[in-house]
């Protein structure tokens, strides 16, 4: 089996190709090409922005992909494309393209959500056996799934606010980060995991823990993110620093900013495995696996934080390799080979195939957690 994945739900055009191999994948073909830069100069993503540098770009993706796999559509079996949830906009240019190639080439189409494409990544370098828990940390997502199989979810708990990414991301532009050199052309949450990594201080910034007197698995970051907002505006003022500076005591809010996330993180995390273990959703057995996964997945820091947790309650912990934790056409191809696998006639009518901006992840399990 070898499919195509197409990715356009937010500001990276992906394509990837990739290969069955056993219940692995091979990548045999990838092409990104990112908005980081632009969007961080306007400071946010800009919907019609972002669609037109789809439109200009999903085209040499595709290209630019197969001619390095050295493959001709005919040797594929399938187009695999992300019509939800996600920017509308964006979505469709990315939809419209993998249904041209599906009518062109006669292909059956797999329509993909981005957020399992995101939970089930990791499977294509290693062995995770289905039910295995999933922390998804992105920059629009923070949800705890348990995942049964390629389209069985069960969510333990999501944010009910801002996504850890998106609050990386606001920070990283209220500390004007990547005004440094060093730090341009990076997203907002590896800049703070750089400068945070430069820290040499003791913690000096205290951050309250979101949400800790419940005892469910939902999430919340938009408290950590108001509270830095205020004590970045206080040190500014303090040091007097000019419009376009960054404070001096950047690395050391870092650090300690980043701490704090990753400590609410793990606090729902340990809530949502003791909760699965004791309700039968994961095995009592030898195998227990934790899947990080998403953009926020490539943070060493929050990855480290997470596994010692989970490994408490021995469970081994997997990621993707950190260019796939990112959106990437790659997860998508690989989503389209899994359902394939499991279901192997598997093709969506085109014509019902409509882009999704908000689609919920698997059944919901949150009002039993709480
Ligand atoms: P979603 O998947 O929820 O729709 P998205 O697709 O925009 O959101 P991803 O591409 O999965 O998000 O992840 C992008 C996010 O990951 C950004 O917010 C970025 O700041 C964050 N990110 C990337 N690298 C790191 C890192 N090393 N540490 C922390 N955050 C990171
Ligand atoms: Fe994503």
């Amino acid at each position: 089996l070898t499919v195509l994945g197409i990715e356009t739900s937010c500001d990276d055009t992906g394509v990837g190709i990739v290969k069955q191999d056993g219940t692995r994948g091979k990548i045999i073909g990838e092409q990104l090409f990112s908005q980081q830069n632009i969007h961080t100069r306007f400071g946010g993503i800009i919907p019609p922005i972002a669609k037109d540098h789809h439109r200009e770009n999903i085209d040499r993706a595709v290209k630019t992909c197969i001619e390095k796999s050295q493959i001709t559509m005919d040797e594929i079996d399938a187009v695999a494309v992300t019509n939800r949830p996600g920017l509308p906009m964006s979505l469709e240019i990315g939809l419209r393209y993998a249904k041209y190639l599906c009518r062109k080439f006669s292909k059956p189409l797999i329509p993909i959500h981005h957020m399992e494409a995101h939970a089930l990544t990791a499977r294509l370098g290693e062995n995770i056996p289905f039910p295995y828990m999933c922390l998804l940390i992105s920059g629009g997502h923070c949800q705890l799934v348990i995942v049964k199989g390629v389209d069985k979810f069960y969510l333990l708990g999501e944010s009910i606010d801002d996504a850890p990414g998106e609050a990386f991301d606001k920070i990283a532009r209220r500390l004007k980060l990547q005004n440094l050199p060093e730090f341009d052309g990076m997203s907002g949450g590896r800049a703070i995991e750089v400068a945070a990594s430069q820290s040499e201080d003791p913690t000096k910034f205290d951050f309250p823990l979101p949400l800790a007197r419940y005892r469910d698995c939902q999430f919340s970051f938009a408290g950590l993110k108001n509270n830095a907002q205020r004590l970045i505006s206080k040190l500014e003022q303090e040091n007097e620093t000019r419009p376009d500076e960054v404070i001096p005591a950047y690395r050391e809010f870092c650090r300690d900013f980043l701490g704090a996330i990753a400590k609410h993180i793990r606090h729902r995390l340990q809530r949502g495995i003791e909760y699965s273990l004791q309700e039968g959703l994961i095995s009592k057995g030898d195998v227990r696996s934790l899947v990080v996964a998403g953009g926020v997945a490539a943070n060493d820091f929050i990855f480290r934080s997470c596994s010692e947790v989970a490994k408490h309650f021995n469970f081994e912990s997997f990621r993707a390799p950190k260019r796939l934790c990112a959106d990437n056409g790659v997860m998508i191809a690989w989503n389209g080979i899994e359902k394939l696998i499991s279901e192997p006639t598997f093709s969506a009518n085109l014509e019902e195939v409509n882009v999704i901006n908000k689609c919920s992840l698997g059944e919901s399990l949150i009002d039993k957690v709480a």
